[in-house]
């Protein structure tokens, strides 16, 4: 067995599988375009959230992903396209969202977020805390009897995976937040979900595998590969050639582009979200949430607080919808009617690329093409969540071990 891997992609994903891949004794080099200081893994809402078992594609999303299309504030939105590709992914993923096949995929996901999240725990306790890890919990809040009674029925389900819950009401949650006032019917707290600094993370780990001795191979494009037979020999890039032996897929919402260089096709679509960070904020809050109704995310990181949200496919691009945007920041003061923050300079507005499968469960596995290849991506909502144990896993399927969990359900050919 060659001990020498190399990961296109220096997300949280790629270099997690670095993280792991380094431990088992690899040579590791991570080929990246960009520098590791920016992109879709530092911007994000920094949950670890096992409470999110239930993937996108889910009954009832169709249904409420046309009407929100309807408005330009909504959280949600598709840029109409004539694209084969986007036809495709939307056809599986409408395929996809039935109590049948959620009740196949909230199982996996479960058991990759379980043993995701005890893995970010040892990570933190080897690397040191760098990063503002918080093991507060996550509130689910709600204003509407319809997504109380929702959430309620979520948190019964959550006990069935032996996840612990508590059902709180408006005063309660209050008691909980005394900095600042918060208008909700209720909510659900999820105490095993912790939150940290995704951006403090990525460079925890990028520092600790510089001095680890993995080679990081910064500002270098993939643009093709080598091959003999089914062996992949190298990776061509913008800068040269790299010979390689095991070859790791980690490159985020740009997998398929990557992996149509090799033959692979792979059903993605990127899912533009965007963050707002506001930094030392007098009266900040002390618990991570999701305001359900609106779809925002509200993450206190020390004394910074991050809100997120919007699910815009609309390809490989960069432009911000401000108005989109700034629903985010309504949605949160509705909320919180006192919080003492500002609507966001459209300049300072951040936005991430959420890497979608249709069926919101990650692709981790070998692919039958090659005999070196491993893909690991579409971690859509949940690439921080899982990308610990993504990392082992991939390590074991690079060493062809025994997987800790089962990873039939993250199959890379499954569409
Ligand atoms: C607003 C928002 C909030 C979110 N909140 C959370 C959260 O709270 N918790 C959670 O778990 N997840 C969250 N996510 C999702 C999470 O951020 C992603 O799932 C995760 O960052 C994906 O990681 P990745 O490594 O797969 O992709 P990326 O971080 O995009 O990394 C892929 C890398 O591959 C590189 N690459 C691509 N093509 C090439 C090439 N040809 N050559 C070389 N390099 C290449 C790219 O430059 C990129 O750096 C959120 C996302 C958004 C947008």
């Amino acid at each position: 067995m060659s001990k020498q891997v190399t990961i296109i992609g220096g997300g949280v994903i790629g270099l997690c599988c670095a993280f792991y891949l380094q431990k088992a004794g690899y040579e590791v080099t991570v080929i990246e375009k960009g520098d590791i200081t920016d992109g879709t893994s530092f911007g994000n809402a920094g949950y670890v959230s096992p409470s999110h078992f239930v993937p996108l594609a889910s009954p009832g999303i169709v249904a409420q992903g046309l009407r929100w299309m309807l408005s330009s504030t909504s959280p949600f939105y598709i840029k109409p396209r004539l694209n084969v590709d986007l036809i495709k992914w939307l056809m599986t993923f409408w395929k996809q969202a039935n109590a049948q096949t959620l009740q196949r995929n909230v199982p996996p996901l479960n058991d990759i977020l379980q043993l995701s999240r005890e893995l970010t725990g040892d990570i933190k306790n080897e690397l040191g805390n760098h990063f503002r890890m918080q093991e507060a919990g996550c509130f689910m809040l709600y204003k509407s009897a319809a997504v109380e009674k929702h959430e309620i029925e979520l948190a019964k389900e959550a006990a069935q995976f032996k996840i612990d819950t508590r059902i709180l009401n408006a005063q309660e949650v209050q008691a909980m937040e005394p900095d600042v006032q918060v208008d909700v019917k209720g909510g659900v707290l999820y105490p095993i979900d912790c939150h940290l600094h995704p951006g403090d993370f990525m460079r925890t780990l990028k520092t600790h595998l510089q001095k680890a001795g993995v080679k990081l191979q910064l500002n270098t494009t993939v643009t093709g590969f080598e091959k003999k037979g089914n062996t992949i020999t190298a990776v061509i890039t913008d800068k040269g050639k790299f010979n390689c032996s095991q070859l790791v897929l980690a490159s985020g919402s740009w997998l398929p582009v990557v992996s149509e260089k090799l033959g692979v096709s792979i059903l993605l679509q990127a899912g533009k979200g965007y963050s707002m960070t506001y930094e030392n904020v007098a009266r900040n809050l002390r618990y991570p949430a999701i305001l359900v109704d609106k779809r925002v995310a509200m993450t206190p990181m020390g004394p910074d607080l991050r809100m997120g949200g919007t699910m815009e496919i609309s390809g490989l691009n960069s432009p911000i919808l401000v108005k989109r945007a700034h629903a985010i920041y309504n949605g949160a003061k509705a909320y919180y009617p006192d919080l003492p923050v500002d609507v966001m300079p459209k300049e300072k507005i951040w936005y991430g690329l959420r890497p979608l499968t249709p069926d919101g469960l990650p692709y981790i596995g070998n692919h039958s093409k090659y005999n070196n290849l491993v893909i690991a991506g579409g971690h859509a909502m949940l690439g921080l969540s899982l990308a610990a144990a993504t990392g082992k896993l991939v390590e074991e399927l690079v060493s062809k071990k025994k997987t800790t969990i089962d990873v039939k359900a993250f199959n890379p050919e499954r569409f």
